[in-house]
């Protein structure tokens, strides 16, 4: 049965970003009488807002979103992820190097600097002040994506031997999402476009825990009039559920759905069941075909 998420890190409030991300995930699920799950990615303390987990779900429940089962938070699910740490064994190592040491001696690839390996045959003992990285292999790594076409990447070339714990004891997300993905049956994963470049490394620890792989849709990210993808950092505005019709519009227009002007002064749940018997992820756009100035979706 298909299965789909949204999966939200509590890092502020929801945004319009995260909106398109919401619906292109709940639709696509509804659309295939599918169930849709809520899965809060609580992972990282340090970079969480308090009461922001709260405020995504009353947000998500007043625009409309029907969610099944209660919501997982992935701070409640370390117990599955040392499993896992476990069941991967020898294809892991400890890491002590300092930022300063990766700096240093690794080289510069497409997503970012690359490890070189200092400690990969060091068999450093597996210490909580230590780093956890996953040995990767040569040979392409892809995802045959439903909007995004086929997207690989060489993980050995292209990414290098990655974190899966940090070496202050928190988990890294990709371990964390293949493995929730695959606890909670997730069948479909849609959300941005941003995370297509995270989708191979997931894909490589679900191999590698014999995992299934999910179906991909990775949807157009939204940026603002500068170019720039909506996020906290680019002080994207909060939904306003006084005008949750109005964002619903801009989220379905900006998915391509074509919604008719009409229904911009329609009600919510009008606008939701135009929305559900409407869906079409063949016309998704691949790239945003319009930018969202998200002031406008709010104050207008
Ligand atoms: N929690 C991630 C985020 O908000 C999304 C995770 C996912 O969809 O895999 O960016």
């Amino acid at each position: 049965m298909y299965a789909g998420r949204f999966a939200p890190s509590p890092t502020g409030p929801l945004h319009f970003g995260s909106l398109v991300a919401a619906v292109g995930s709940y639709l696509d699920a509804r659309a295939h009488n599918g169930k849709w799950l809520v899965r809060i990615d609580d992972i990282d303390p340090p970079r969480e807002q308090p009461g922001a987990a709260t405020q995504i779900l009353q947000t998500l429940e007043a625009f409309g979103f029907e969610w099944d089962g209660e919501a997982v938070h992935q701070s409640q699910r370390s117990t599955s992820y040392d499993a896992a740490l476990d069941q991967l064994g020898d294809q892991l190592y400890s890491c002590n190097c300092s930022r300063k040491q990766i700096a240093s001696s690794g080289r510069d690839g497409p997503y970012g600097r690359i490890y070189s390996g200092t400690c990969r045959d060091k068999a450093l003992p597996n210490q909580i002040a230590a780093a956890l990285r996953v040995r990767v292999g040569p040979g392409a790594t892809v995802c045959d994506d439903l909007i995004q076409g086929k997207y690989a990447q060489n993980l050995e070339q292209d990414i290098g031997d990655f974190i899966v714990r940090r070496r202050d004891g928190l988990y890294g997300y990709h371990l964390a999402t293949a493995i929730d993905d695959a606890a909670q049956s997730i069948t479909h994963i849609v959300r941005g476009a941003d995370l297509l470049e995270s989708t191979p490394r997931q894909i490589f620890l679900q191999q590698l825990l014999g995992l299934t792989t999910p179906q991909y849709a990775h949807l157009p990210v939204a940026v603002n009039p500068a170019g720039d993808k909506l996020s906290k950092q680019t002080h994207a505005q909060p939904l306003q559920i006084a005008t949750a019709n109005k964002a619903l519009f801009a989220a379905l227009d900006f998915l391509g759905q074509m919604p008719n002007p009409e229904l911009q002064h329609e009600s919510l749940s009008s606008l939701w069941t135009w929305a559900l018997s409407n869906w079409s992820l063949a016309t998704v756009p691949k790239k945003p075909k319009i930018t969202v100035n998200d002031d406008h979706i709010q104050l207008a």
